[in-house]
């Protein structure tokens, strides 16, 4: 008897229109890299997990306990594009960050024009495939992290909370060779109450 494995990971649906971002993202990028991009990372674990020691894990443990490999690498895509996704919000209903997000960041940065400021600058200079992450460290402390591929601070024991996604899919349609006006532009669609609730208690 044959019998179908259940699909465990699933592709999310966008908590928004899919030309809700533009001119930012636009919607031809958007339909790209979550009903393309994303779905194949999706697709990719679903069928790498399959029978192997993995099975049954949330993608945040897989993340975390396998060893560097196709299987990490989708489930860490995985882990990333859901984030990426979830964390943002048309520009006309753009509110700034709450009280709490504020401190921390002007605490740990000095101030959120300078934050911004070093997580684009992280952004440009990482070289090839890869993220930029806001994290949070177990003693509280805001860092700004940069992985290579599919990488996420999660995997060393951090808390993401923002990320930039810089692989060229994210931006090359809509920007060409300007990716710094994608990363600049990004900062008006950055929904910061789904920010601030990342946050560890
Ligand atoms: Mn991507």
């Amino acid at each position: 008897m044959i019998t179908t494995k259940m699909m465990t990971y699933t592709l999310p649906v966008l908590p928004y229109p899919a030309d809700a971002l533009e001119p930012v993202i636009s919607a031809e990028t958007l339909a790209n890299h979550h009903g393309k991009h994303f779905a194949a990372y999706v697709n990719n674990l679903n069928r790498l997990v399959s029978g192997s020691e993995y099975v049954g894990l949330l993608v945040e443990e897989i993340v975390r306990e396998a060893p560097d490999g196709p299987i990490y690498n989708n489930a860490g895509q995985v882990m990333n594009h859901r984030l990426y996704f979830e964390q943002f919000i048309p520009a006309s209903q753009y509110k700034a960050p709450g009280q709490r997000l504020i401190n921390a960041i002007n605490y740990h940065f000095g101030s959120m024009e300078i934050f911004k400021q070093q997580m684009t600058e992280a952004a440009m200079s990482l070289f090839g495939s890869g993220w930029v992450w806001l994290a949070i460290d177990t003693e509280g402390r805001l860092q700004i992290v940069k992985e290579m591929g599919g990488g996420n601070p999660w995997r060393r024991g951090m808390t993401p909370l923002l990320g930039i996604d810089c692989w060229e899919h994210s931006w090359y349609l809509d920007y060409a060779f300007d990716k710094a006006a994608h990363y600049d532009a990004l900062w008006s669609i950055v929904n910061w109450d789904v920010i601030e609730g990342r946050l560890p208690m």
